[in-house]
């Protein structure tokens, strides 16, 4: 197994975009503050994140991360930026939406509220990458190096929400090869079968479809990856 560190390049929509008075300069400490204000629906939480301006990631206890704000200086005005986290083709970047979406509004209008609506014209910004590194693997054709599958790792220890990160990561990789992606779990606990231990693991196929959280056998996930290593030259010949 040849796993190696990978990153996902493109990875959020932009939702909401909005001007308030008051440059970022002098304010960012006083915005930081109503953020804190705000309230969140209970099982969102939020954190700040190192970058060039203000950057604040809120994480969903069952979804991972859903969203970014990212505030920058425009003008005499600070643009705040919402963003959804995820592939715009992932379903699962509308349930993201569905909660974030609300809470973008809400948090914006009350910042309006607070600091009055701001009057330059919105400039679009490039948001920073904040690409998380995880662990992949590319499986590829034994004959021409093409990619064939691509498997993410979750560890050890993944949280529901984690897995759903990993989920995200998954999907992208699997768009980004076109080939079918899954997110396995460490191997775990054997299974004797026919006097052989077999370690079990769980997977989650992510991509083209989404399906639910299986465990398998490692023997079982061969089944599936053998075959499309094996005739992925040999097809139409
Ligand atoms: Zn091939």
């Amino acid at each position: 197994m040849t796993r190696k560190r990978s990153r996902v390049d493109k990875d959020l929509v932009n939702i909401l975009a909005r001007l308030y008075k008051d440059p970022i300069v002098s304010n960012e400490q006083k915005i930081e503050d109503k953020i804190k204000e705000f309230s969140l629906p209970p099982e969102v939480s939020w954190q700040k994140e190192i970058a060039n301006q203000p950057l604040y990631v809120f994480r969903h206890e069952g979804l991972g991360d859903i969203g970014r704000l990212t505030i920058f200086q425009n003008g005499k005005d600070s643009q705040l930026m919402f963003e959804v986290i995820g592939d715009e083709d992932d379903p699962m970047t509308d349930q993201r939406k569905a909660i974030f979406g609300p809470i973008s509004r809400n948090m914006s209008d009350f910042m309006e509220s607070v600091f009055g609506r701001g009057t330059a014209a919105l400039k679009p910004f490039e948001t920073p990458h904040q690409g998380q590194p995880f662990m992949g693997e590319r499986i590829m054709c034994s004959k021409c190096d093409t990619t064939v599958a691509f498997l993410v790792y979750a560890p050890p220890d993944a949280t529901e929400a984690t897995l759903q990160d990993y989920a995200r990561m998954g999907f992208a990789k699997g768009k980004e090869f076109d080939v079918p992606a899954w997110v396995i779990s460490e191997e775990s606990m054997s299974v004797v079968v026919n006097n052989q231990e077999i370690p079990r693991l769980l997977t989650l196929k992510v991509f083209p479809e989404r399906e639910t959280t299986k465990p398998m056998l490692a023997n079982e996930l061969d089944d599936i990856l053998c075959p499309l290593v094996e005739y992925h030259c040999r097809r139409g010949s």
